[in-house]
């Protein structure tokens, strides 16, 4: 299971819906508590009970949708049946004796009450707490996932905002430890990426030699007589050429991306898509550009596999901005060092990668994926039996409670 995070953008009244809706939930959670004190020995069943009665007897508890409803009283009973648990271990000193919630953050949806937009962009609640539909901001492509994959959809009231979480059921993600590493990577054309250590990854030899093969290729096309034998025949070869390379380059992609990822907790790049639009493009680059996007592709791809973060950065000024001092230092596409006024000389690229790398570090939180790790314990723990865990800025590993 992973969690994929959006910040939901809507308007004040819709916040104040989902305020409401966080509210209810909190209600029939300590509703069931009150239930299971007074009524000692009570199972799951009882409880699923007490919801249908409090939905008959409070308006604004019908309001929510059903299996909201339902949740909050898994999240109720899982506190109760981890008291019943620490008894039976009989665990020393506190027993976690539930409590009633008095400032609960979430609330909780299955799978019905919402629905999301054609491309998944938007989320719309269709109970009746009014919460409406809100936008999606984040990183994360949840076309990359069947609608069945998503179990729960959980709203998240913070600090600076609200959240929509996503609870996905990934097969094939692999446990992992973290690494307490994070990097940030500036892809370029010189060397196929920099990275925030100073380390160069060179483009793989085949991007040159791939290059001359397609050149000479073309010039082959260009110089045959217009629909003739020659010619149909020179357009496959050159078709041969460039379905070799892009196998060649998705797999040096795939390779190099599953090896980043390994050995990092958080991953941050560029969104290649803006850095585009300010490159100027010429024929020589198209190699790097179809191998960048590939590289981004396996990087997030591995990302979720492996429960690592994974950020794509806006690469305005990443270049020309001082890693040290903040400074802004213009400079052309050929210098290829940044020299600053505050005495800080660096290769452009090492510069560039570390400013992408503290970008990440400064958004971290509004995107990303949390790992579920189904052994740690703490009040925290949701219906699905797991504390939230985030890499967090200087990826040391710290507890989210989402109630
Ligand atoms: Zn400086």
């Amino acid at each position: 299971m992973i969690v994929l995070e959006f910040k939901a953008k809507g308007k004040t009244t819709q916040y104040t819906a989902i305020d409401e809706a966080i509210r209810t939930a909190q209600f029939v959670r300590n509703k069931s508590i009150r239930f299971w004190m007074d009524n000692r020995g009570v199972g799951q069943k009882d409880l699923y009970r007490l919801s249908k009665s409090l939905r008959g007897e409070f308006p604004f508890v019908k309001a929510l949708n059903s299996s909201a409803c339902q949740a909050s009283i898994e999240r109720a009973y899982s506190s109760i049946a981890r008291f019943y648990d620490n008894c039976k271990k009989s665990v020393v000193g506190k027993k976690a004796y539930p409590k009633f919630k008095k400032n609960s953050r979430s609330v909780e949806y299955k799978t019905s009450g919402w629905s999301l937009s054609q491309d998944r962009k938007q989320i719309t609640f269709t109970d009746k707490k009014g919460i409406g539909k809100l936008k999606l901001k984040g990183t994360w492509d949840l076309n990359f996932y069947q609608i069945e994959q998503i179990k729960r959809v959980r709203l998240v009231r913070r600090a600076d905002g609200y959240y929509v979480q996503f609870l996905v059921s990934v097969d094939n993600k692999v446990e992992t430890q973290p690494t307490g590493k994070t990097i940030g990577l500036d892809v370029g054309l010189k060397e196929f990426y920099t990275d925030s250590n100073g380390h160069s990854e060179p483009n793989p030899r085949f991007y040159r030699t791939g290059e001359k093969r397609l050149k000479f290729r073309q010039r082959r096309v260009s110089r045959k007589k217009r629909a003739s034998a020659n010619r149909k025949k020179a357009i496959n070869k050159l078709g041969r050429v460039h379905l070799k390379i892009s196998r060649q380059r998705e797999e040096h992609a795939k390779r190099i991306a599953r090896c980043v990822i390994q050995s990092h907790d958080l991953v941050a790049y560029e969104d290649l898509r803006i850095k585009n639009l300010v490159r100027n493009h010429c024929l020589a680059k198209s190699i790097n550009d179809a191998g960048w996007y590939q590289f981004r592709k396996w990087l997030e791809y591995f990302g979720v596999k492996f429960g690592r973060v994974t950020v794509a950065v806006n690469p305005a000024y990443t270049s020309l901005e001082c890693s040290n001092c903040g400074a802004i230092v213009k400079k052309s596409l050929s210098t290829r060092t940044h020299v600053c006024e505050c005495g800080f000389v660096m290769d452009r690229d090492w510069n560039a990668a570390i400013n992408i790398l503290k970008l990440a570090l400064s958004t971290v939180g509004h995107t990303g994926t949390w790992i579920l790790d189904p052994n740690a314990s703490g009040d925290s723990t949701s219906t699905h039996a797991g504390v939230i865990l985030s890499e967090q800025v200087g990826s040391k590993i710290e507890e989210s409670s989402p109630l």
